[in-house]
């Protein structure tokens, strides 16, 4: 029986590590829950009242307000959100976050498949 060359015994071991990585992605992309666009930022203020106790320093400001900001036909959009909408929309914004971390690491599992299953120097494998 012929023995197999060190090479394609590395690439075997190389393409078997890659299928469980990306097993591990498939079943975290499976589970991703609701999502949405922009981002939440948080911020305290001061109000109109010269005599009000928020004049005194950032940490007597009022707050905290909760602003969701996206783009909209290259516009910048933001809208003031209320307690219940921030718990919300922070929550389904890290949901699409981790989405998008997850499909970055399918696309890099993905690259190292191609440069084994291409192995060769012209082979064209985009994003290395
Ligand atoms: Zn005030």
């Amino acid at each position: 029986m012929a023995k197999s060359s060190p090479f394609l015994q590395r690439s075997a071991g190389v393409l078997r590590a890659c299928e469980r990585r990306y097993d591990r992605l498939r079943r975290r992309l499976a589970r991703v829950d609701y999502l949405a666009v922009g981002t939440v930022t948080v911020s305290r203020l001061p109000c109109g009242n010269p005599d009000c106790r928020c004049r005194r320093g950032a940490r007597f400001r009022h707050g905290p307000y909760h602003y969701w900001t996206t783009k909209v036909a290259g516009k910048t959009v933001s809208k003031l959100l209320k307690p219940d909408e921030a718990r919300l929309y922070l929550r389904w914004i890290a949901n699409r976050r981790r989405l998008d971390r997850t499909v970055r690491a399918m696309l890099e599992v993905s690259r190292d498949v191609a440069a084994v299953l291409l192995s060769r120097s012209d082979a064209f494998i985009p994003g290395r």
